[in-house]
């Protein structure tokens, strides 16, 4: 391992584990954090930054919006590997944080629950994936979940996600009776002998899977050859090939998007995950395996690449904000190329400003380590960028305006008022707006110009309920949540004096039903009483209640 060839890259993968919510994402992002060593029991609810979902709330919810990096060591043959595990959000209102995890990720585990094979939303962020040339691995999870079915996972990988699943593995037992996992690559058997998943039986294919397990290698070798011309040859002249063969064509397939391996298991059960990891390492590829990210020139249409070279210029993607209860802003960068030091200046080239670079963080399920740098491949947390953003480029100098992200970011779909409880939190509610906004671009803070009220907009309802959570429990601002109030502007054109006060006539009843009059109509059908209002005008504020 060097810094100065990027030959280190080869031991490294970065990685997301994708998933409909439910799935079982976070189980399996657990147990592969404690098999790597870092998380000390299973299980065991972690305070601060010590699990990847690390904020109380989306514990609460089951599901995970933030798109930090865990950097786990994993074993394999006697060399050491670097596992970055990217956190991408499970829920499609997040849909531009997934799509940006996915720009900073290498390869992907894809996670389905066996008993419910491809849902809709596992369809979305496969299909995610494909927009961003993502290999993949599938594990088809909760194999002893009553109803577990490998087969139906793998036919709706072929059926619903037309995508040619290999599978390298096969259940010994399902449901209740699920016991271990054959390698169909290695024919070998593993049986699960402890609850911890720790005592693993190396054995034999039991007779009774050897059928079973001839034929699906069979089939593996004929999926191998197609995608490899070397391995073609052999099968076509009858030769077995050796393990190393099948599974250097096997990983040729999938860096290529071609086959996509599929592995079972438990993740709750804790079986088949170390397996996992010995998959992420031989079939999904080191940040040297993927194509150099590009760059595009702001103001032109020409592209710059960035291959993963520690020596080379400095480009890197901020991808995620998050306030840290302990060194306040951290912002999560993926280095694609060149080297990022601590203690020195990069160009915000999304933002047109120099930046100084504070300490830099890798964070470890239960640790942080601090680092002096960050190389070409690495992903780690900056302290002390004031001003990036998500999605930021971070290039060494501003000699040129190098943007590795697009900065068109979604209108938001849904608009609510919000308001603190007491008078006393109006501030801090405003500054926690202010900084969530930062985190997050899809997220829009408003101060509406006819009722005065500040809104908040966003990609979903969970996603503002979310958002104010968070306000709640960052910022301690607890607020009132509605429904904005409509601003009611009809101008009024006609008027009678009545009583030295004007009425409007003509109709308009059903927008009013959405605004609070304080005036009584003068009779039913006849229109309202507008205390001050003068013709020409427009209803003034005091009449605009909130929509029911
Ligand atoms: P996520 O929403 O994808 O992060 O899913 P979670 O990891 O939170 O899991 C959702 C639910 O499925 C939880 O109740 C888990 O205990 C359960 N679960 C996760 N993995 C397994 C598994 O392998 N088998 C079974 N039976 N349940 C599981």
């Amino acid at each position: 391992m060097t810094t100065k060839t990027g030959n280190y890259l080869n031991h490294f993968r970065n990685i997301g584990i994708a998933a409909h919510i439910d799935a079982g994402k976070t189980t399996t992002t657990e147990r592969i954090l404690y098999y790597t060593g870092r998380t000390h029991n299973i299980g065991e609810v972690h305070d601060g930054a010590a699990t990847m979902d690390w904020m109380e709330q989306e514990r609460e919810r089951g599901i995970t919006i933030t798109a930090a990096a865990t950097t786990a060591k994993w074993t394999r043959a006697g060399q050491e590997y670097v596992v970055n595990i990217i956190d991408t959000p499970g829920h499609v209102d997040f849909t531009i944080e997934v799509e940006r995890s996915m720009r900073v990720l290498d390869g992907a585990v894809a996670v389905f629950d066996s008993s419910q094979g491809v849902e809709p939303q596992s369809e979305t962020v496969w299909r995610q994936a494909d927009r961003y040339g993502v290999p993949r691995i599938a594990f088809s999870n909760k194999m002893d979940k009553t109803g577990a079915s490998f087969e139906l996972v793998l036919n709706d990988i072929r059926e619903r996600l037309g995508a040619i699943p290999a599978p390298v593995q096969y259940p010994m037992g399902q449901e209740s009776d699920f016991k271990g996992i054959i390698d169909i690559v290695r024919q070998r058997a593993y049986t699960y002998t402890n609850d911890l998943g720790t005592d693993i039986e190396e054995h034999d294919v039991p007779a009774e899977y050897a059928d079973k397990v001839t034929e699906m290698r069979a089939a593996l070798i004929e999926a191998a050859a197609e995608v490899d011309e070397d391995l073609m040859m052999k099968y076509l002249e009858g030769e077995e090939p050796t393990v190393e063969e099948l599974v250097a064509a096997l990983r040729k397939g999938t860096i290529e998007k071609k086959i996509f391996p599929v592995l079972c298991g438990s993740a709750l059960k804790n079986k088949g995950v170390q397996l996992l990891l010995d998959a992420v390492v031989d079939y999904l590829p080191s940040p040297l395996e993927v194509p150099a990210i590009k760059g595009t020139l702001e103001d032109s249409e020409e592209t710059r690449e960035f291959p993963a070279d520690p020596n080379g210029k400095l480009a890197g993607l901020a991808f995620k904000i998050m306030a840290d209860p302990y060194v306040g802003r951290l912002t999560f960068v993926r280095i694609y190329s060149g080297t990022l030091q601590s203690g020195s200046y990069v160009y915000n080239a999304s933002k047109d400003k120099r930046e100084r670079v504070g300490r830099l963080l890798k964070m470890h399920a239960n640790s942080r380590e601090e680092v002096t740098e960050l190389k070409a491949g690495e992903l780690g947390a900056v302290i002390g960028l004031k001003d990036a953003g998500t999605g930021n480029t971070l290039i060494g100098d501003g000699d040129e305006h190098v943007l590795l992200e697009s900065i068109d970011v979604p209108e938001p779909v849904i608009k609510l008022a919000i308001e603190p409880k007491t008078k006393a939190d109006q501030e801090k509610m405003g500054i926690g707006l202010q900084r969530l906004a930062e985190e997050d671009p899809t997220f829009k803070v408003e101060t509406d110009q006819e009722s005065g009220q500040t809104t908040i907009a966003g990609m979903g309802e969970l996603h503002l309920e979310i958002l104010v959570d968070r306000l709640k429990r960052e910022y301690k601002v607890e607020a009132n949540v509605g429904a904005p109030q409509v601003a009611f502007r009809e101008t009024i054109t006609k008027a009678v004096d009545v009583e030295g006060k004007f009425v409007r006539q003509s109709g308009g009843r059903g927008q009013f039903g959405h605004v609070k009059i304080k005036a009584e109509p003068l009779e039913p059908g006849s229109g309202f009483i507008f205390e001050n209002a003068v013709v020409g005008g427009t209803v003034p504020r005091e009449y605009v209640g909130p929509a029911q």
